[in-house]
Order: C-alpha cells, then sequence, then structure tokens
C-alpha cells in the first residue's frame, strides 16, 4: 500500500498493529494513496435505516445504530480512534458493543486497541492470525527492504522500515489488539431489530477480507473490495488475487438487492452501479493481459505498453496502475 523504493509495496501488515500500539500521535506509516486532507477526517455521512458512513484518514469508517447498540466496522488508526468514537456518540450515546474488522491492514484495525476494552472485535479467522504473526513476518521480511531504501536514499522509507522493525523486535503478541472472536466463512450480529450480516469472500484483496451487510438498512460495507475510483490495491502477499476481485464481487452483487448503499473501503459512498464498474476496472485489466499473453507479448513488454484509458481519471493510475497489471498478468494462463 505504501510504495517503497525499491519498487515493492511495503507490507500493510506493519500498521496493522503498530498504529494499534505507537505511542506517539502521528507518525503511524500510513499507506500514501490513504492519506486525506486533515479537513475531510471525521466527515460524517447519514446513509438510510441508522447507518452511517464515517471518512477519515485510513479506510472508511460506517456504522449503525441499533435499539441497544451500535455496531461499528473498521477502525482505522490509533491516533484518530478517539475522533470517531466521538463522533458516532455525537449520533447516539447507545453502546459500542462490536467493531467488525474487514480485513488486517492498519487502515482498517489500527484503532481496535482504542475498543477494545467496551466492544467485542470479530473478523475472519485470517485476520486474526495475520495481525499475530506480523512481528514475525516484519523481522523477517522487512531488514531486505531496509538495505535496498538505504542504497536508494530515500529518508522515508528508511525511517518506515526502521519503526516497523523496532516494533516487531518489542511487541508483545497479547498486546495486539486482534479481534477476539472469529468466524470461517459467515456470522450474523442481531441488534435491536436488525440483522448485520459478515459474509467472508474468496480471498481478493486479503485472503480475511469480509463485506458487512445491514439487511433492513439495505447498505453494505465493503471492505477494501471496492476502491471507488481509485485504482485498487490487491495485497498478493497476503493472500489476495486480481481473479478473485472479480469471484468476490460477483458473489455479493448477487446477495444484495440494486438499490443497496454500498460503502468502499476508500473513497466516496457508491451504489451498485459503482461497484460494478469497479469489478470492471480489474475484469479489463485482466483482459489486456490475456491479450497481451495471446499476441506473444513478455510480461515486460506488457508493463512497458499497457493502458486503460478508460480508468486514467482513477486515483492512482500514475503511480499503482501497473503494479495492478502486473498482478493481473501473473494470474493470467497462457
Ligand atoms: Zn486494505
Amino acid at each position: 500500500m505504501r510504495r517503497l523504493a525499491s519498487g515493492t509495496f511495503a507490507l500493510a501488515l506493519f500498521s496493522a498493529v503498530a498504529a494499534a500500539l505507537s505511542p506517539a500521535p502521528n507518525p503511524t506509516p500510513t499507506p500514501d494513496h490513504h492519506d486525506r486532507k486533515p479537513e475531510d477526517v471525521f466527515r460524517l455521512q447519514p446513509l438510510r435505516g441508522n447507518a452511517y458512513a464515517l471518512y477519515g484518514r485510513g479506510g472508511n469508517v460506517g456504522f449503525f445504530v441499533g435499539s441497544d447498540a451500535v455496531v461499528v466496522v473498521d477502525s482505522e488508526f490509533k491516533d484518530i480512534a478517539p475522533g470517531i468514537l466521538e463522533k458516532i456518540r455525537s449520533v447516539s450515546d447507545k453502546p459500542v458493543k462490536y467493531l467488525v474488522n474487514t480485513h488486517h491492514h492498519g487502515d482498517h484495525t489500527g484503532g481496535n486497541e482504542a475498543f477494545k476494552t467496551f466492544a467485542v472485535i470479530i473478523a475472519q479467522d485470517n485476520v486474526r492470525k495475520r495481525m499475530l504473526e506480523s512481528p514475525q513476518r516484519i523481522l523477517k521480511e522487512y531488514p531486505k527492504e531496509l538495505e535496498e531504501a538505504k542504497k536508494a536514499g530515500n529518508a522515508e522509507d528508511v525511517k518506515f522500515l526502521e519503526d516497523a522493525i523496532a516494533w516487531a523486535q518489542k511487541v508483545k503478541v497479547e498486546e495486539i489488539a486482534a479481534p477476539v472472536v472469529t468466524f470461517d466463512s459467515e456470522l450474523r450480529i442481531h441488534v435491536g431489530g436488525e440483522t448485520v450480516e459478515v459474509w467472508h469472500t474468496p480471498p481478493a484483496h486479503t485472503d480475511g477480507d469480509s463485506v458487512i451487510y445491514f439487511t433492513k438498512a439495505n447498505v453494505i460495507h465493503m471492505g477494501d473490495l471496492y476502491f471507488h475510483d481509485q485504482i485498487p490495491f490487491i495485497d498478493v502477499s497476503s493472500g489476495g488475487s486480481a481473479i478473485g476481485y472479480i469471484t468476490a464481487i460477483d458473489k455479493i452483487v448477487a446477495r444484495v438487492p440494486p438499490d443497496v448503499i454500498v460503502i468502499p473501503g476508500h473513497g466516496e459512498v457508491s451504489d451498485l452501479a459503482g461497484l460494478k464498474g469497479a469489478r470492471q476496472f480489474v475484469a479489463d485489466m485482466l483482459a489486456a493481459a490475456s491479450a497481451a499473453r495471446k499476441a506473444g507479448k513478455t510480461k515486460e513488454q506488457f508493463l512497458a505498453t499497457v493502458d486503460l484509458p478508460a480508468y486514467q481519471k482513477y486515483d492512482g493510475y500514475k503511480d499503482r496502475f501497473k503494479g495492478a497489471a502486473a498482478i493481473a498478468w501473473d494470474e493470467t494462463a497462457r
């Protein structure tokens, strides 16, 4: 999510937990494209049937106010989680009893710590697993990245990686605010008259993705299965897949009514047509890779020339499109 000088994407797993633990107010390494201008943080958008979207600096927060409890989806970063809670409490004084994480990335789980004393944190099994194994993985993978960043003279990346390694060396696994209730495929939360459906999808953004559907409100939170008007980040190192995006989105589209309100992981609240547009981008990228293979091109030739003009307005087209296209190539059978 954060592009390093070496050309790879730093694992979002560091911020997955470091953000929850870092004592400093704002040094949390954040994926570049997730940063928002300060005036946008805590922008509240009422949707339908007591469901709300809350925009921030990380992944979008969704929440539902039931007759006796509030259900929250994703927690952004530690330093802004108190502000998120304040905003939720400006809408309702009902207790925040449940927090669902759509996946393990730090811009969606970094604020978990602020919730864990009063809310049950819920996510798919792999989210907990990935959060708990992140220190090990950082110690294994980041030193090499650090060497490369130093060679390239990229001070920002060096700091990010050094902080991550220092955190991984000292953190205790039990301090990580991971989900405490986990599930395999589906789970339902009953709040007053509302049923909140949590559906694990085939691996797409990661292998722990869930979407959260508020059935009566008819609002769905897609997590990072939906980047609205943005190039999606496909976290292959966490089990993600471009083809998986297509499969996952198709399954969801088949389960929700056409007038559903859609909260993306990043970008403005949208509708089913918007979600289908994001699916089309991935489909077009896969088709381009497939066509290039059929034409006998190498991966390098494909990446040097691939261009999808219809999506040039997407945020991240300049700096992330080729990375996504490379994943599409790798997944396209000859
Ligand atoms: Zn993510």
